[in-house]
């Protein structure tokens, strides 16, 4: 079955908002697989955002998801990748669309990076290097 590694951001779980998002994740019929409340590491995170090394928001993202616990998910379900994508809805939460996550919870801070709340994997691909990075135990 497809797997998507999901994470409840610093801003979410600060914000007492991961039950919430936990919720969202199985009333939409997904399994949650693991969960785990983690403190990043600028080594973990270096390869998690790999593709974003030297965007102009690459520093204060990382900067941002060091400054707080994050909650790691790894949720399971048919078409679950584009399924938690479509539940997030787009990465600026000022645009994304009520009834999703950021559309429904999220606002624009004024800040340097987007603090939208969640990530999801882009493709079955990420899914598995990302899954491998935030649960290397489970790592075949
Ligand atoms: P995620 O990968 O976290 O699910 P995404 O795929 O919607 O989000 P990406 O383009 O992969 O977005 O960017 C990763 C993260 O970097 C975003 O979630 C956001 O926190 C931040 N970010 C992306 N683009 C910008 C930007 N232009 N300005 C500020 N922050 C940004």
């Amino acid at each position: 079955v497809e797997c998507t590694l999901v994470l409840v951001k610093p801003d979410g779980v600060r914000r007492g908002l991961s039950g919430e998002i936990l919720r969202r994740i199985e009333a939409k019929g997904y399994t949650l697989a693991a969960v785990e409340l983690k403190h990043a590491t600028p080594e973990l995170l270096a390869q998690h955002y790999a593709e974003h090394e030297g965007k102009p928001f690459y520093a204060p993202l990382v900067e941002f998801m060091l400054s707080g616990p994050v909650l790691a998910v790894v949720a399971e379900g048919q078409g679950v990748i584009a399924g938690f994508r479509s539940l997030a809805g787009a990465t600026d939460p000022t645009a994304a669309a009520p009834g999703t996550i950021r559309g429904d919870l999220g606002r624009d801070w004024g800040l340097k990076v987007q603090q939208n709340l969640v990530h999801g994997s882009d493709s079955p691909e990420s899914a598995a290097r990302e899954i491998g990075l935030w649960f290397p135990q489970t790592a075949a």
